[in-house]
């Protein structure tokens, strides 16, 4: 097992949010000494988007062109983040993506319910009580999210990772947006140990931009309970939209997986998982 710096999981322009062109993240990925790079632009189907908000024969096309130029200089993966949602249209986009595009890695994330976006505060955390706005709970909201996640778990196409687990709580309204154990620990074991069961990677997301302070997704706590569950197998993600971003927080987020007992971080390429050395 060797030292690397991997950055699995970023975007650029080919992704409807992306800031930085692809060649200009490969080019800085490169100068900060980056091995391992994974490229995940956006596919969510369920949200209305064109595309799902990357067009695919274009991103595919110029990004193997990119990884070819690479090689032997940096290990560039061209894969995709997709959205999960149950309903079956989704499910057959998303397994027809895969099967036609044959990413390196994809990272499986839930974004949104019912096609509205967690990172919108209405109306996804909105209700209506005769005829007034009100907050749902954080119970009802929240678990909500996990019972997607955990559906999200089965889906009949391949992933690798799961991508920024507790997504909400980067958004949510409430005065405590944490996802507890104390809280949840039912349907938060049931996700961890069904990730293990199935040999799937936990993603470390750093990229959390409305907290000033480190904390991940998914957060230390988890990432612990994770661990004492026998989970082994864990990513570290900038999620980078432009080249700044690229190696956000990995210090941090290395401490504190080796804190907790992480020797490895697990790198998916084509099937295989490489285990890169903290
Ligand atoms: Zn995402
Ligand atoms: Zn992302």
């Amino acid at each position: 097992m060797q030292k690397f710096l991997t950055d699995i999981h970023n975007h650029s322009t080919y992704s409807f949010d992306g800031v930085s062109p692809l060649a200009e993240m490969l080019k800085t990925a490169q100068e900060k000494g980056v091995a391992f790079y994974g490229v995940s632009e956006h596919f969510d189907f369920d949200e209305g988007k064109v595309g799902g908000g990357t067009n695919a024969e274009e991103y595919f096309h110029g990004a193997r062109h990119l990884q070819e130029d690479y090689a032997g200089a940096m290990n560039v993966l061209v894969g995709a983040e997709i959205g999960f949602s149950p309903l079956p249209e989704f499910i057959e986009q998303n397994r027809a993506l895969i099967e036609k595009y044959r990413p390196d890695f994809v990272v499986s994330s839930v974004h949104a319910c019912n096609g509205e976006d967690y990172h919108k505060q209405t109306p996804f955390y909105q209700t209506t009580c005769e005829g007034v706005q009100i907050l749902r709970p954080k119970k009802e909201a929240y678990r909500e999210y996990l019972s997607l996640v955990r559906r999200g778990l089965d889906a009949p196409y391949s992933y690798d990772i799961i991508g920024h687990f507790g997504y909400p709580t980067r958004y949510a309204p409430y005065a405590d947006k944490t996802l507890s154990l104390a809280e949840f620990g039912e349907e938060i074991d049931g996700i961890l140990k069904a990730i293990i069961q199935k040999n799937k990677i936990l993603e470390v997301n750093a990229s959390n931009r409305s907290s000033k302070t480190f904390s991940p997704c998914a957060s230390e706590e988890i990432v612990r309970r994770y661990f004492a569950l026998g989970g082994r197998q864990v990513s570290y993600a900038s999620d980078a939209h432009t080249t700044e971003s690229i190696l956000r927080r990995r210090e941090e987020t290395v401490e504190m997986l080796k804190n907790i007992g992480f020797t490895y971080i697990t790198v998916p390429c084509r099937g295989e998982y490489i285990k890169v050395e903290i």
